[in-house]
């Protein structure tokens, strides 16, 4: 039987509507920026696997890194116990965010690194006595992931639309810009009392439709927060690690956030971890003879040795000089890309961030994520060899920093096919 059929029997898809879906391509082997099926096809992976692989697929560095932990220490419980990988990662990675990170937590993805730097926060006000720092700010246009927490502080989309009456209350204010800025600079303040955190994407919104905003006006945002205590949770879950140009996004800020979430591109794409950071004031807020000013949360696979390794061996390869070479490299082309086709008819707009291109097609009226446009934009670029994933009608490129520029320019040159022939 067909791995297509066995898998329609038994598996029930992620953001997947099961009646008659697309078929689900089987893939059998990765290496570097492609994907083979079982047919022989190959497929420029150019969304990064959903955004986690930044240095190509099965990269022989971090095999061996996996395989030889695998070899020494597969696991161990992290309560009670502790283990080399797990500090090493916290003692190079906490030196690389931008302020004076002190801490690291650790979970296994992006929704659980942001449910525990919510949790941080609200316990914060608790262990400090003021119990009435309850709400949170966040975009409305936000994506944080897909637990109860993490789906509050999202805005409220069709994913959520099945939860919204049981997710907790958000203050959600619109993304910031010249206009805008002083009004929602005075709803902070009007607010301030009451307010224990504002958590953001910091100048790239990714699952709403990769909306980018200034990195002055988040600044400001930020720098209100702080005159009010309010803490400030970075979700540089999508925007780490090299996408945007810089090591983490916020490094274009001048103001430093509090907390930091990471996951996706933390262990290169290969496995499951999550990160959440925090300064001393975060952490010495939980210090107490107390038991109650514990934070109790964790899980069964926290600060796993061998994602932990996997991490470190993505951090490795991310640090030697010619990936930001890369990285830059894929920045230009992508600039002049966007250059020579601004101003098409059929786009409504072009923005790039680093290594992110966005290239929003017109669709008069019809502009949401379920807009048949989606689809057949998706199966054209399969059909070509080109995994590209749109949001609704928003297609961008998102690659490993290994793509090469013939490897760009052909998909440059099947989007331009495709403006013209979609
Ligand atoms: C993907 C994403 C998450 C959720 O991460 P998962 O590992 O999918 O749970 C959270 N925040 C942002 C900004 C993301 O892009």
């Amino acid at each position: 039987m067909s791995l297509i059929v066995r898998d329609a029997k038994v598996i029930w898809h992620p953001y997947t509507q099961m009646k008659n879906p697309l078929p689900h391509i089987p893939i059998v082997r990765g290496e570097g920026v492609y994907l083979y099926d079982e047919n022989g096809k190959k497929y420029i992976d150019a969304v990064s696997s959903w955004w986690v692989n930044i240095h190509g697929h099965a990269h022989p560095h971090i095999a061996a890194k996996v395989f030889e932990q695998l070899n020494t220490l597969e696991h161990v419980i992290f309560a009670g116990f502790t283990h080399e990988p797990a500090v090493q990662l916290a003692e190079r990675l906490l030196p690389l965010l931008p302020g004076e990170q002190a801490k690291v937590f650790y979970t296994d993805n992006g929704s659980t690194a942001v449910e525990v730097a919510l949790k941080m926060c609200l316990q914060y006000w608790g262990n400090i006595g003021k119990q009435t720092r309850k709400k949170i700010i966040a975009f409305k246009n936000a994506y944080h992931g897909d637990t109860f927490g993490a789906m509050s502080v999202s805005g409220r989309s069709i994913f959520t639309d099945p939860f919204n009456q049981l997710l907790f209350d958000v203050e959600f204010i619109e993304l910031p810009n010249a206009q805008n800025i002083e009004s929602l600079k005075s709803r902070i303040n009007y607010l301030s009392n009451e307010v224990a955190c504002f958590i953001f994407e910091p100048m790239v919104l990714g699952a709403s439709g990769m909306l980018m905003y200034e990195a002055q006006y988040l600044d400001q945002l930020i720098e209100t927060c702080q005159k009010h205590g309010i803490l400030t949770i970075a979700d540089e879950v999508m925007t780490g690690f090299g996408r945007t140009g810089k090591y983490f996004s916020c490094e274009a800020l001048t103001a430093k956030p509090d907390i930091f979430c990471l996951s996706k591109g933390l262990t290169g794409g290969t496995m499951p971890l999550g990160v959440t950071t925090c300064n001393s004031k975060v952490f010495e807020a939980f210090l107490s003879d107390d038991k109650l000013k514990t934070l109790y949360h964790g899980h069964s696979f926290t600060a796993n040795p061998v994602a932990c390794a996997a991490s470190l061996a993505s951090l490795d390869i991310l640090l030697k000089p010619e990936t930001l070479k890369n990285i830059k490299r894929i920045e230009t082309r992508h600039a002049a890309f966007a250059e020579s086709i601004k101003g098409h008819v059929k786009l409504k707009d072009i923005r790039q961030r680093g290594t992110i291109l966005v290239m929003e097609w017109e669709t008069g009226d019809d502009t949401t994520y379920l807009s048949g446009l989606r689809d057949n934009l998706y199966l054209y670029f399969l059909e070509r060899g080109i995994v590209l994933r749109p949001l609704g009608n928003v297609l961008y490129i998102l690659p490993p920093y290994v793509i090469s520029d013939e490897d760009l320019a052909y998909i440059y040159k099947t989007i331009l096919k495709a403006l013209e022939e979609i």
